[in-house]
This record gives structure tokens, sequence and C-alpha cells, in this order.
């Protein structure tokens, strides 16, 4: 048996190769047939190359279904293909060459110049353009190879691909996932979440981490579901396609701004099945107005880099719970089938339902380790491997988990921790408030010191004072920021995430 993550994607396909795989924003179709040849000739490209397995396939380029090609091909050409986001500098490539080692780089012609200097510098042996609209050499060379090829044989354990974790809390870690890890997290979520012919996906988010490049895109290539694929997202196109879709996926921030659109209502819902949120937290207000203004209810499910998918909401009474089957809002749901979750002690040891600790899992998603940090890799595994997600939470009586923050998002004030989650979450329960960010900075007196950073609703006449004195009505003394201010917006990263460290740096001077 061949354990090529491809072959099983490709068993997924429908019997008709010629029907529509994926139609973009532009109004390109690309049938199934399409995806198979590409791929094909993208490998032997690839491998004309003389590439081992294991070799690393680095991608700088823009979201483009041949880019998505590419990750095929490199799966069927038993590589690794190793993402990145578009928005790093020529800097951060450079760690990026110099930490993963590629034998090969794909980046957009118009930083050919710079990015192959770096590469020849790093020992990479070949570098292809591929630019947004099928521009570079890459696609040109590809066209001259055989248009069959049979996936490479590897073995359950081999790599498949190398995310580089957002660097949320830190400078970002290659997590090494196998061609097993990817093909389990994929056949569990397809049938957690009901995944079933005639499903339709709206496409929108990036394809250089996990959630648009495997949970999206392995969910729809294995039940041989059609993507609507758009480069970027645009409310006004999510908007045109959803009344053709059954399927939506996104982060927390592409809800918000769907909502902000006077065009979502149940009608252009009519045929959706499912909207899927997570990456980051979605707030109960987001989660609640998306109810009232769709009649849906979003499933918002958690995972990482390092693991894949872990925790979701029901999409159907789960038998394992009980029959549950509410998706509640705040929390991310139950450990997927296959997942073993507990919340732990800095000890290492299980707590009971209802106590705040460490989130612990293992299964069959686990990664591999991280690229390159044996060391850290060994410092995140217990004794008897559970691998520890850096995530605080809780796990509740009827099975579900909350997050309450991050062990590396602490700030420590006046000796005391506090989790700037938990915070946040009260500050958006007040009337008002679009969004907010609470972060830890050097104070004289405490030590560290919390700023609330507030986002007022369009219209809201928020008062920062006024917001403070509310909160303390809610939270315990230690735990209210020592200064609020109201901002416009807040930095996020492409996958939604606030980027604490740019605010950090922005407001470490506020207490002097
Ligand atoms: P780094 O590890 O480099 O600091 P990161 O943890 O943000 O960055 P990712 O692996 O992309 O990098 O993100 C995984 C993290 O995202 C999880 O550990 C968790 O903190 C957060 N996350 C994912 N889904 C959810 C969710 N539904 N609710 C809250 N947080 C979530
Ligand atoms: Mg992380």
């Amino acid at each position: 048996t061949c354990s090529n993550l491809y072959a099983a994607l490709r068993a997924g396909f429908p019997a008709d190769l010629d029907a529509t795989a994926i139609e973009t924003e532009t109004g390109l179709r690309y049938t199934w047939r399409d995806l198979e040849r590409g791929s094909a000739m993208l490998a032997h490209e690839l491998l004309s190359r003389g590439l081992q397995p294991g070799e690393r396939v680095m991608a700088q380029v823009d979201k483009s279904v041949e880019a998505l090609m590419l990750y095929l091909a490199a799966l069927r050409a038993g590589l690794v293909y190793v993402p990145l986001n578009l928005a790093y500098t020529d800097a951060e490539v450079e760690f990026f060459l110099h930490d993963a080692k590629p034998s090969v780089l794909v980046c957009t012609p118009g930083r050919f110049g710079r990015l192959s200097q770096l590469a020849f510098v790093a020992g990479v042996r070949v570098v292809y353009t591929l630019g947004a609209d099928r521009s570079g050499n890459l696609l040109d060379r590809a066209a001259q190879r055989a248009e069959a090829h049979e996936p490479v044989a590897v073995g359950p354990q081999a790599l498949a691909s190398i995310i580089y974790t957002s660097g949320t809390t830190g400078r970002s870690k290659g997590a090494m996932l196998t061609h097993a890890n990817l093909l389990a997290n994929a056949r569990v979520l397809h049938d957690y979440w009901g995944w079933q012919p005639g499903d339709v996906l709206i496409h929108v988010l990036p394809i250089f981490h996990v959630h648009g490049l495997f949970v999206a895109v392995h969910g729809a290539l294995l039940s041989g579901s059609p993507m609507l694929w758009a480069a970027k997202f645009e409310p006004a196109a999510v908007l045109r396609w959803l009344p053709r879709a059954t399927v939506f996926m996104g982060v927390p921030t592409l809800y918000t701004r769907l909502l902000a659109e006077p065009g979502l209502n149940p009608a252009v819902c009519a045929r959706m099945r499912l909207f899927i949120s997570g990456s980051a937290p979605l707030t109960l207000p987001t989660f609640t107005a998306w109810q009232q203004r769709t009649g849906h209810t979003i499933l918002e499910r958690y995972g990482m880099s390092e693991t894949l998918m872990l925790t979701s909401n029901p999409y159907k009474p789960d038998p394992r719970y009980g029959g549950q089957s509410e998706r509640r809002g705040g929390t991310v749901g139950f450990p997927l089938p296959g997942v073993e979750l507990r919340i732990a002690d800095e000890a290492d040891r299980p707590l009971p339902a209802g106590q705040v600790g460490g989130v612990q899992v293992r299964g069959p998603s686990v990664f591999a380790g991280y690229w390159r940090l044996p060391e850290k890799t060994r410092a995140e595994f217990t004794a008897d491997g559970w691998f520890r997600t850096g995530d605080v939470g809780m796990l509740d009586e009827r099975g579900y988990l909350t997050l309450v923050g991050r062990s590396k998002d602490v700030l420590i004030s006046g000796g005391y921790n506090v989790y700037p989650a938990e915070v946040e979450g009260a500050i958006l329960d007040l009337p008002g408030v679009a969004d907010c960010a609470v972060i830890g900075v050097p104070h004289p007196d405490w030590g560290e010191a919390g700023v609330a950073l507030v986002v007022p609703q369009p219209g809201a006449a928020l008062d920062p004072a006024t917001l403070l004195g509310l909160l303390r009505q809610r939270l315990a003394a230690y735990k209210i920021p020592k200064h609020c201010a109201l901002v416009e917006d807040l930095p996020r990263n492409a996958m939604g995430k606030v980027q604490k460290n740019v605010l950090r740096e922005r407001w470490r001077g506020c207490f002097g």
C-alpha cells in the first residue's frame, strides 16, 4: 500500500475528472484533471533536478491554483513542502532559507533578483519563479514534462511538509508534519464535519498555513468538492458566492468583516451547511451577531501547526459526548476522535474538569518534532509522550474545552499571573466595544502592568475611565489593566492573530 497523501486525496476526486474542481474570482475554471495533470508535470519538473525524498521545496508565492498544484506536486514527488507567508521580508526569508535548507526555492518574479542571491548563499540549487498571473519560469519548464506521474511511495513517517508557526509568541519554529499526520487529520475532519457529495467550499484563506492549505484544501479534495477560490479575502466576493456554497472557513476577522456587509442575510446563506472558524479566538459578540444575521451557528475549532486540528464543536450529535450537538460560543468544542486531550498542572499531573491548566495532547496528528530543534522538541513533550500545546484551558463537565490564554502570554503584575485573554473577554462583553487587546508592559512599581487597547464600535462614544470602572465590577482588582486607550484598529497577521509584539513595542514606554 502507498501511504503518499496525494494518492489518498486523489482517491477522493469525483469519477468525472472534467467537472470543475476550482473556480477563481477572476473567472478561471480548473477541472479535476487539470489538478492531476498540472501537479504531475510539476512533480516531474522537480524530480528532473535530481531531488531525493526528504529534500525541501520552499515556496514564497502569491496564492494561486498553480501554487496549490506545486504543493500537490511536492507530495507526489515525496519532497517536503515548505510554504512561507508572502509578507516575510528578504531578511526573514534569509532566516528561513538557512533554517530549512531547501534544495529548491520558488519565489515571485518581482523578488527573484534579491532572493536568488540569498538562496545561492544558503546553498539552494534551483530557484524558480511563479507569479500571481502564472508568469515566471516554473510553469514554462513544467509544461515540457510528462502528464502522467505515479505518486512516489513513501513510508507513513515520511515528512510531507514543514509549516513555520505564526511567530505569535516568538521566533517561528518549523513544525515537521508527516504524510500520516496530514492524512489522519484530513480523514477525521472529513467525517466529523460531514463532508458530502455536493459540497462547495469558499476558499479565501492564505495557503501558507495549516488552516488554508490543509484543513480547507484537504477537506475539499478528499470529498471531491469544488472550491470557489479567491487569492484574497474580499467580503463582496464572498457574498456573491454564498448562494452557491455549502461550506465556508474563516479566521474570526473574516467573520467580523462579513458582518459589516449590509447584504449578509439568511437568504444568501440558504444553501450553506457549515461556517467554520479557527486560528484565533472567535468572540461571543461575533458568534451571536452571526446567528442573528444569518440563522447559522458558527462551528469553532482549535488546532495548531504542530498538531493540526485538535478539537471541534460538534457538527451533529456526538455519541461520544452523550449525543450533545450544541455549538457553544466561546468554547472550541470536544477533542476530535482519535485525539487524547488533558488539562495538566505544571508538574504534568492531569487536572479534573473545571480547573484551568496547560492543554496537553496525544494522537495521530501530533507532529514529528520541530525542524532542527531537538532540544525544543524534547522540552515540549512530557515523559509519557504528551505534547504541551502552550495553550491554557479548561474542560467543563460536559466535555467542552475553553481556551483561556497561552502559557507564554501571561503578564505578571505585582506577583499575580494575569491571562490577557480573560481580560480581553471581559472587555469585549462591554457595550460599544468592537475589538480589544491586553498586553503587559514594564511598570516601575508593578514590574509589569496591563494595558488595554480598545477599538470602539462605529459611532460608540467610549471613555477609557468608564470602561475600566465597568471592568472593576467584573474582574478581581489585580486583573484590571493599569491603562486603557482607544485605538482605531489592532495590528493583525494574516491568520487574524493580534501581533502583540508590535503592540508591546509601541506601548512599552507607557508607564515611564
Ligand atoms: P507561535 O507558535 O510561533 O508563537 P502560533 O502559535 O500563533 O505562533 P500557529 O501554530 O499558527 O502559530 O497557531 C496555533 C495557535 O493558534 C494555537 O496554539 C492557539 O493558541 C491559537 N488558536 C487556534 N485556534 C484557536 C481558537 N479557535 N481559539 C483560540 N485560539 C486558537
Ligand atoms: Mg504556537
